[in-house]
């Protein structure tokens, strides 16, 4: 199995093209921050537990973020690849993850981090919430919460996979098709894709 991490703040287009690589690769596509609404939707246990902490934009809890990629991966063990769009989140999360990927042999995997100006974010997160109703998109302060927590604990993600020469940092500031490009480059050089 081949795994391509998409690391970056929230409003840089990861959900976007985690899809598009996804479909490019015929991998999965798997999104913490999408299970978890759906769990929200269905009240289950796990969305009682993490609706408070979306909506005022915090995390939750590693062990449960870690617990949701365990539980894909042993239930989707044959799957040619997955790309992981929200996790890993922290330090701890990439350290819980490279476990996880010695114990199931992965052969490559690459974090793609995309950089994106603070003014666009701020405007595509507040003009996201007009269309998907998301609470931790609907106030300026909650915004500006989401994007302090990316650079106090999630950039350190980039910095982790940067150090084991396993990430490469693409320009998000374009649009959807551009950044895909960028994207599609890193992916041709890294991945045995064909
Ligand atoms: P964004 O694109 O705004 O970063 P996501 O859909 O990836 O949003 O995540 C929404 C929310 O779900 C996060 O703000 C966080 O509360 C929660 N979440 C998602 N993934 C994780 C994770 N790996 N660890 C902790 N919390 C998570």
């Amino acid at each position: 199995m081949q795994t391509v991490i998409i690391s970056g703040p929230p409003g840089c287009g990861k959900g976007t093209q985690a899809e598009l690589i996804a479909k490019y690769l015929g991998f999965e596509h798997i999104s913490t921050g999408d299970i978890l609404r759906r769990e929200i939707a269905a009240l289950t246990e796990l969305g009682k537990l993490a609706q408070a902490k979306i909506d005022d934009g915090n995390f939750v809890p590693d062990n449960v973020a870690c617990e949701m990629i365990n539980n894909f991966i042993k239930n989707n063990q044959h799957i040619k690849g997955m790309v992981l769009d929200g996790f890993p989140r922290t330090k701890y999360q990439c350290l819980r993850f490279d476990k996880l990927i010695d114990l199931i042999k992965i052969k490559n995997n690459i974090c793609i981090s995309i950089d994106v100006d603070e003014n666009k974010l701020k405007s595509r997160l507040l003009s996201r919430n007009v269309k998907s109703n998301r609470p931790d998109d609907s106030s300026i302060e909650i915004i500006d919460h989401r994007l302090r927590l990316y650079v106090e604990r999630t950039r350190s993600v980039t910095d982790y996979y940067l150090d084991k020469g396993q990430c490469e940092i693409v320009n998000g500031n374009g649009n959807i098709d551009e950044v895909f490009y960028n994207i599609k480059t890193v992916l041709d050089k890294y991945l045995e894709i064909y």
